[in-house]
């Protein structure tokens, strides 16, 4: 991801920034959108991963959907462009003021939570003399086995419609003249790398199907959620998720009807690889049993690690371009092309930690790192998904600036 004149670039601007590999995001959506066109899904883009604006555009300009969770996501999708009749609107908790506007703008859907929300719903509709397109989000009960902070479809969350409430809420539904079903919704977590939770989904979805269709209720929309891993520890070497076997799940075991569509709403997949959080070392200090590394970004810039234990791998990128620049010394008389940078080579043990008086704002411990030095520059790799969209400003800290390959 780090040229040496990448780096020398870096060097110049001040830190803490999010930095956004553009050509790393288009290639990653040119996957996405090959694989999902082989099989006809709609793929909304779940904006609270990242709403920065140029990314915002690139997705837009891919003709994806856009999956908002308030009523400023759906704001911000249409002054990005999304078009209406492609933005679904989904969380546990809308405002009247969000619905309100949500039904002004004509969006495509609501993917509804509880019974009570359906009745404001149909309520407000009514007050604004229209029809609201809805879609149950139904809790499937599906273990995703991701970390239990991002797991949502259990019936101990609190996301979505129990199984065992669909017979009184389709008895709101029918005594709710505003409201027109047209989809159910599934979300089951985030991070999963293990497809087997798809494919649980897939079966449970079967069979929740046909709950419907002994009713003679027709269900036209499927959407099955987000929720596909990428990979933390090996972000150069599968920068791109495999979108093919995780399309290919729903394309194997989902029974889709004739006239039935698709949908999916993918957020982390899409733009964790192409970010990375760049750092700078303030001070190295003794401790006890391994040394801090001080960086100038901590838990407001980044507080996945906080939150839920999340690894992120850490890069001096410092010691790599000076081990890049030895290397081509080396390599100057001979033959060989010069190589990748030779990365963190292992040579001291550190705790890496922000600036923040919290003792949770720790990136990593005991991680073995090139012997760093005040000034060393680091960079938090695949920070592109769920990053500077949690920033915080605490301590009174200032929003870290961005940047753009
Ligand atoms: C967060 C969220 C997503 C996206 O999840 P990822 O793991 O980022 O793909 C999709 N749908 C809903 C309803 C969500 O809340």
């Amino acid at each position: 991801m780090f040229s040496k004149s990448l780096i020398e670039k870096f060097q110049t601007i001040e830190t803490p920034f999010y930095y956004y590999d553009l050509d790393i995001l288009k290639r990653t959506i040119a996957a996405l959108k090959a694989e999902s066109e082989k099989h006809n899904f709609h793929i909304h883009y779940a904006l609270k991963a990242n709403t920065n604006q140029q990314i915002l555009k690139i997705i837009c300009d891919a003709g994806f959907g856009a999956d908002c969770v308030s009523g400023n996501e759906v704001k911000a999708a249409l002054k990005n462009n999304f078009n209406p009749s492609s933005i679904v609107f989904a969380g546990v908790g809308k405002t009247d003021k969000e619905i309100i506007e949500s039904l002004t703008a004509d969006i495509f859907c609501f993917n509804c939570e509880s019974m009570e929300e359906i009745k404001v719903i149909n309520e407000l509709a009514a007050s604004l003399h229209k029809k609201a397109r809805i879609a149950l989000r139904i809790n499937p009960n599906v273990n995703a086995n991701t970390h239990h902070y991002i797991t949502t479809g259990l019936e101990e969350n609190k996301f979505g419609i129990n199984f065992w409430e669909l017979e009184a809420v389709m008895e709101v539904i029918k005594n709710s003249p505003s409201i027109q079903l047209i989809g159910l919704h599934f979300h089951i977590g985030s991070q999963i790398c293990d497809l087997e939770p798809f494919r649980l989904l897939c079966t449970r979805i079967n069979e929740i199907q046909q709950w419907f269709s002994s009713r003679n209720i027709t269900i036209i929309h499927l959407n099955v959620g987000g929720g596909l891993g990428v990979d933390y520890h090996e972000p150069d070497k599968n920068a791109i998720p495999d979108f093919k076997s995780y399309f290919n799940v729903f394309h194997k075991f989902l029974e889709i009807k004739k006239q039935q569509q698709v949908h999916f709403e993918l957020g982390r997949s899409i733009v964790a690889q192409c970010g990375a959080l760049i750092s700078k070392v303030l001070f190295v200090k003794k401790g006890k049993k391994t040394d801090f590394i001080i960086l100038d970004a901590g838990m407001t810039e980044l507080i996945r690690p906080a939150l839920y234990q999340s690894y992120h791998k850490i890069e001096n990128l410092t010691a790599a371009f000076r081990s890049q620049q030895d290397y081509s010394k080396q390599m100057e008389h001979s033959e060989h092309q010069v190589g990748d940078p030779v990365l963190n080579i292992a040579e001291t043990k550190y705790d890496v930690v922000g600036p923040i008086c919290e003792s949770s704002d720790c990136f990593a411990k005991a991680l073995l790192l090139p012997t760093t030095v005040r000034g060393h520059l680091f960079a938090l790799r695949t920070t592109g998904a769920y990053g500077q969209v949690m920033s915080l400003e605490y301590n009174l800290r200032e929003k870290a600036k961005t940047v753009y390959s």
